[in-house]
């Protein structure tokens, strides 16, 4: 037993924690479970726990169904919903290994983004990644069922003065806190009911960790407040859409940021704007990663502070790169602004990295940053500027995956064929789909 595990034992001993979920994901970022008792613990850590991943959508062909959990033994953290004095559940995030080679399951998430943090480790990085999620807080109708009505417009109603939205955001922002996150700042967002945490920077591994964890989180909390919180991309149409930015930086191993140079125009290195290159070389493949669902391409519409054109900035919330101000040469980093939050976040932060360190190895140019709004520029403009659109809907991004090894290789092959299986299905049925849009708009006219 290593020493951390035993730390883990002691805690669970001294917090009373009765069960422990073992979780994981699957490919397509949903967060699963296997419930153990905490006697089992330390047997977790020594042996693994086995468990059927054929059950598991898109996991693995039945012959080959037995997958081992190995606890990640620095992943420990009480639920704060689960908790009191006398009995206490926590999670343990895991690895998932096939039994039958002894070897990372090729259809991890986790083991996928471990790969791409090696491949920058190679090169002599650490990667440093700060995500901004957003979600927005509904109301839930009589049934318990979510709604579109936003709580903040129902206060705003009541004759109380209460910030409503603020509490619910206080208590999640504790519960986050109680588990061991770093919350840097959290505000309501420009939309009514949108609200963003951001974290505090951390290694890429760990901040997928925490995104993974952090939607159930926050679905929970809001649930003691009987409100739905939905990462959905765009849930509303005609009002701005929950987006969660990506921040980026490659440290080297002395801890200097490789992403900074004072000397530059825009305190950009030139490994960081080769890393920048890679990623809009790429974005259209990787869309389909960090926009996963037919709803997130709603979200990449001119207008409402989410990208559409392939470009930077260091100014511009249009453009699908943004250079942030940084005060201190540790936080020279650049700004993804197209995932979302309905993303894989593991799938998403190791096609990112491929594609940046791609361009690092290969010593891309990065093109000039746009500083004008380019949701003003037509089409004649955007030509002029050799400025690409990303894929307008889930197939686009799809095909554009298809065609790009770079972010395949990045999903390694079992799961990008997994992948895309599971995404054209979803965007076939989408196509086959009568909405409420055909038939408010032609029911009564033809
Ligand atoms: N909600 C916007 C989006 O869809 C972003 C707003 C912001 O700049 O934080 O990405
Ligand atoms: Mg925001
Ligand atoms: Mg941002």
């Amino acid at each position: 037993l290593s020493a951390e595990a035993q730390d883990v034992l002691d805690e669970i001993d001294a917090k009373n924690v009765d069960f422990l979920r073992l979780q994981f994901t699957d490919i397509l970022g949903t967060v699963k479970n296997v419930s153990i008792t905490a006697d089992q613990a330390e047997k977790a850590f020594t042996e693994g726990i086995y468990f059927d991943g054929s059950s598991i959508d898109g996991f693995v062909r039945i012959q080959e169904s037995d997958m081992r959990l190995d606890p990640d033994p620095s992943t420990f953290a009480v639920l704060p919903w689960r908790n009191s004095d006398e009995s206490a559940a926590a999670r343990l995030i895991c690895d998932v290994i096939n039994t039958s080679t002894g070897e990372p399951f090729e259809g991890d998430p986790r083991g996928i983004l471990k790969d791409a943090i090696d491949r920058a480790n190679d090169l002599g990085y650490e990667v440093n990644v700060a995500p901004e999620p957003e979600f927005f807080l509904f109301e839930e109708d009589e049934d318990g069922r979510a709604t579109t009505t936003t709580n903040d417009v129902g206060g705003y109603f009541d004759l109380a003065p209460k910030d409503l939205a603020s509490d619910v955001r206080r208590d999640i922002i504790f519960g986050l806190e109680d588990m061991g996150f770093d919350i840097e700042a959290s505000h309501h967002e420009v939309a009514e009911g949108q609200h963003e945490i951001n974290f505090t920077y951390d290694d890429a591994l760990s901040t997928a960790d925490n995104v993974a964890t952090f939607r159930s989180v926050v679905r929970a909390i809001a649930a003691e407040h009987d409100l739905h919180a939905t990462f959905m991309p765009k849930p509303i149409p005609k009002i701005n859409g929950s987006g969660m930015h990506t921040h980026i930086s490659l440290f080297t191993e002395g801890g200097e940021n490789a992403f900074h140079d004072g000397d530059d125009e825009f305190d950009l290195s030139e490994t960081a704007k080769q890393f920048l290159a890679g990623v809009l070389e790429h974005a259209p493949a990787i869309t389909a990663i960090t926009n996963p669902t037919v709803n997130s391409y709603k979200r990449l519409v001119p207008g409402y502070e989410a990208p559409v054109y392939v470009a930077w900035s260091d100014r511009n919330r249009s453009a699908l790169i943004r250079k942030p101000a940084a005060r201190v040469p540790a936080a020279s980093r650049i700004e993804a602004r197209f995932p979302d939050p309905s993303c894989n976040p593991y799938l998403a932060f190791a096609a990112l990295l491929h594609a940046g360190l791609e361009g690092v190895e290969k010593g891309l140019d990065s093109p000039d940053p746009v500083r004008e709004n380019i949701y003003e520029f037509d089409e004649q403009k955007r030509e002029e500027y050799g400025i690409d659109t990303l894929p307008e809907n889930l197939g686009q991004a799809l095909d554009a995956l298809e065609d790009d090894d770079v972010v395949l290789d990045a999903l390694g092959p079992h799961t990008g064929e997994k992948f895309l299986e599971a995404k054209r299905q979803e965007h076939k049925e989408y196509l086959v789909d009568v909405s409420q849009w055909e038939l408010d708009r032609y029911l009564e006219t033809f």
